[in-house]
């Protein structure tokens, strides 16, 4: 399939967890993505792991961008971090502003993440392909839709090259996006990110934190499944696949899968979506 794929990684805490990622990052290099991302802990908290894990994908011959949250963080240490980023031939960053620890209430020397794409551009120039969040169904935090649409087209004017939106399942709110930035003349890649459902519970309660809808129809069919794991995966299979068509016949650029560090979904989904396509 010609449909540029990248898929997102963290960084387990464990010794097994780092076992675990290795073979699932095996299965998922099978799809050959256009590069792997690999998730930063809020206020910085997984620094090392987050660069180790980039650079053991690129030694595989993979390419590989780590996310970097600004919040909380100093120049200095954003400077630092890039020098690392540049030394080691990382090419992309996932640039956010992400979110204060609980307990941490020193929001550091950048408020937002259009600060921290204007800062690595002014220290780095070019070196890095720069990729900023978006949200079709609008930033939790927004004042407004509207508000939040500018604050997405700041981040294209500071320099970002690319972005992956949030997860959702509804596609008209992605369509709706677009169409949106696109009139505020921002005519960057626009990545769908793509959660393929694993516990459908699980992802419910997150949802509600980030911001992200589940629709009634979906939830009500989960929910109807009871406690039959292999329903319930299939019916998250298909729903996910559907959207992904969706989106790609409507004109999305690329598909970005937030893997959770498994493999078995986003394989399963990826060759329906190729097969599909034949
Ligand atoms: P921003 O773009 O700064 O926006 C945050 C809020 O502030 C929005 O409500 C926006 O409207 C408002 N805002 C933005 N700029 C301004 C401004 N100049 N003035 C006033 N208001 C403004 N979190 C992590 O901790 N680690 C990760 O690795 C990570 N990866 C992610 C990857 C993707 C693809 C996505 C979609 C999210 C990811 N997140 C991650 C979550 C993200 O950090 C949070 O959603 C965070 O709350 C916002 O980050 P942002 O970069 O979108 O912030």
């Amino acid at each position: 399939m010609t449909t540029a794929l990248s898929i997102e990684l963290f960084p387990p805490q464990t010794g097994e967890g780092l076992a675990k990622l290795r073979t699932e990052r095996e299965k998922l290099a099978a799809l050959e993505p256009v590069f792997f991302s690999v998730t930063y802990g809020a206020g910085g908290s997984t620094r090392e792991r987050t660069s180790a894990i980039v650079k053991e994908i690129m030694a595989a011959n993979f390419d590989a961008a780590p996310h970097l949250s600004c919040i909380g963080s100093t120049r200095a240490g954003i400077r630092e971090s890039l020098a690392e980023f540049r030394a080691a031939g990382i090419r992309r960053i996932v640039a956010l502003r992400g979110d204060l620890p609980s307990g941490m209430v020193d929001p550091g020397e950048f408020r937002y993440a259009n600060e921290l794409v204007e800062f690595i551009r002014a220290e780095t120039g070019d070196a890095f392909q720069i990729i900023v969040a978006a949200y079709p169904e609008w930033h939790p935090q927004a004042k407004s839709p509207e508000t939040d649409l500018q604050n997405f087209a700041r981040k294209v004017q500071a320099g970002a090259n690319a972005a992956i939106t949030q997860y959702f399942y509804n596609a008209d709110a992605y369509f709706y996006f677009v169409e949106r930035v696109r009139a505020l003349s921002v005519d960057i890649p626009i990545i769908p990110g793509i959660m393929p459902i694993v516990n459908f519970s699980r992802l419910a309660r997150f949802s509600d934190a980030c911001g992200a809808d589940i629709p009634r129809w979906m939830r009500k069919t989960f929910e109807s499944h009871g406690d039959d794991a292999a329903s319930i995966r299939a019916f998250g299979v298909d729903v996910v696949t559907r959207l992904c068509e969706k989106l790609l016949h409507g004109g999305a650029p690329g598909l970005h899968f937030y893997s959770m560090n498994t493999a078995a979904l986003t394989v399963d989904i990826w060759q329906r979506l190729a097969g599909a396509a034949k």
